[in-house]
Parts: C-alpha cells; sequence; structure tokens
C-alpha cells in the first residue's frame, strides 16, 4: 500500500462495478446499525431514489458496553442482502469483528444470489486486532476499508492496513473517523480530515473520511448547517475518497449513535453538498 519499498503497485480497484482509487469519490450512507427490516428498506429506497448504489449497514456492532444493543449479527444478513438487491445497492460497508463473521457473509450473499457485494470494515476498535487483519487480508473475494485506530499514532494505523496487503488483499481503503482526547471537544472525537492529504501522500490508498463517527451529534452553527455537513465538505476538499455517513429514518429510536444520524430527508441536501465540494477539490 506503499509503505514497502520493493512494492509500487497501483491500489485502484473495481468490485462489483463500483471503482476505487486515490482519485474517485464514493458515498456510503446508511444506517450505522441494522435494527428493523422496514427501516433497512426505507434507507434502500432512498438511496434508489437518489441514484446512490453504495451503502453502510452494520449487522455486528462493537459496543462499550455489553449491556448495549450488539447488533442483530447474522440473523438480519439475508433481508439486507434481499433488499440490496431489490434496490440495486451494489456495494455494502459492513464491519465484522470476528473471523466467523467472514462465513456468515458469504453463506448469505451465496444464498440470496450474490446480487449486492459487500466492502468488509475493520472498526477502530480492531486496527490492531492483527490475526484478525491476517485472516481479512488472506481473503481477495471482498475489499476492507480500515478505519484508523483512535488511540494509537497514524503511523502505527498505517501499519496496521499492511497486514492486510502483506497477506494478499490490496484493496483497502483507509478511514478516517475521529481520535480520542481528553480535552473536552465539541464533538464525540478530534476531527482528523486534514490527515486526508497526507494518508494520500504516504500511502497508494483511497482515503474515507466518517463525519459522523467524527462529530457524533447533530449539532450545528446558527445559521443551521450541521458540523457534520461542514467537516464532510472539508474532508472532501481535502481529496476523500470515499464518506462514510449515518443516517435514520427516525433517529430518536435508532439502537446505535441515533444523535449523529442525519435524517432521510437531509439526503438531497448532503448529497448536493458533496457535489459542490467536490467540485472544490
Ligand atoms: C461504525 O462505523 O459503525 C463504527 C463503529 O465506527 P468506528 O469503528 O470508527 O467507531
Amino acid at each position: 500500500l506503499g509503505r514497502h519499498k520493493n512494492d509500487d503497485r497501483s491500489t485502484y480497484f473495481e468490485y462489483n462495478g463500483v471503482r476505487f482509487g486515490q482519485e474517485t469519490l464514493n458515498v456510503f450512507a446508511g444506517l450505522c446499525a441494522v435494527d428493523t427490516i422496514e427501516h433497512v428498506e426505507m434507507m434502500m429506497k432512498v438511496l434508489r431514489e437518489h441514484d446512490q448504489v453504495c451503502t453502510r449497514m452494520g449487522a455486528y456492532k462493537p459496543r462499550t458496553s455489553p449491556y448495549s444493543f450488539q447488533g442483530h449479527g447474522k440473523t438480519c444478513l439475508p433481508y439486507v442482502f434481499d433488499l440490496a438487491g431489490k434496490y440495486g445497492i451494489k456495494v455494502i460497508a459492513m464491519e465484522i469483528t470476528h473471523e466467523s463473521h467472514l462465513e456468515e457473509i458469504r453463506n448469505a450473499l451465496y444464498q440470496t444470489g450474490n446480487a449486492t457485494g459487500v466492502m468488509l470494515q475493520i472498526g477502530t476498535r480492531n486496527t490492531q486486532n492483527f490475526e484478525l487483519l491476517k485472516i481479512v487480508g488472506r481473503q481477495q473475494t471482498f475489499p476492507v476499508l480500515i478505519k484508523r485506530g483512535f488511540g494509537i499514532t497514524l503511523d502505527e494505523s498505517l501499519n496496521a492496513a499492511e497486514y492486510l496487503a502483506s497477506e494478499g488483499n490490496r484493496k483497502v481503503i483507509f478511514g478516517l473517523r475521529g481520535m480520542k482526547t481528553n480535552m473536552g471537544d465539541p464533538h464525540r472525537n478530534f476531527v482528523d480530515f486534514s490527515h486526508v492529504p497526507v494518508v494520500k501522500r504516504l500511502t497508494r490508498m483511497p482515503v474515507c473520511i466518517d463525519p459522523s463517527h467524527s462529530v457524533g451529534t447533530r449539532a450545528g452553527s446558527p445559521d443551521g448547517i450541521l458540523d457534520i455537513m461542514h467537516v464532510t465538505a472539508q474532508g472532501i476538499v481535502a481529496g476523500a475518497n470515499m464518506v462514510l455517513v449515518d443516517f435514520h429514518p427516525a433517529p430518536a429510536n435508532a439502537l446505535v449513535d441515533g444523535p449523529q444520524a442525519l435524517l432521510m430527508k437531509e439526503l438531497p441536501q448532503f448529497l448536493e453538498d458533496v457535489q459542490i465540494a467536490r467540485e472544490a477539490y
């Protein structure tokens, strides 16, 4: 991915008809966590209406508390993949937290006719789970979005991404999702999107921004522009290649991260802002 002195291969790739590279831009708007089949369908229907072919759908959720909703796991996969096929979704970003999830996803995709593709997500809590990285790196079927570790150096996170490539999988995207600090930030995490060009300079990976987990709240300026929208634009102007962003039909009822979810009716404005920022890049 750019950190091995003898390796200068490109990391551009195409997956299920969608192109990924350091020059492309893909939006993955969707549910942080799958809760009901109705919400999945509402989300995918709206995405279809706005010509979106990618989404995010969380089935396996790594939660800080063991008493919080942990995700529906494999039980939701059949309807998520069925609905993705119905609404023309080509790629779903989905976090896995254990190697067994790979097989569950493979089986469910097969049983639902492989109508959609999955981008495996390694979350910030697993960035240095090296055994999981090696297993995910050994498979070539699915591309991987690896998030920066929220409490380690950038260098350590970039080396974590190399674990995937060193095992054979070079379809890797690097995700910025904010860093933990103890300074009582206005946001859930310290937004690190100024590192987009840095990562693109240091490696050949496409870079994803996750404004939802970085900002963590619907707070905004008095003129009504949400901070999530502001930082999304900043990340895109800085050269981001992918945007992972949470939406929900009823954020108050969301089982995970409701306070940071954008409303479905905000999707058109969000996509328009993405386009404007991209033109400014
Ligand atoms: C997520 O994208 O759902 C998530 C949990 O992100 P992170 O690993 O960045 O916290």
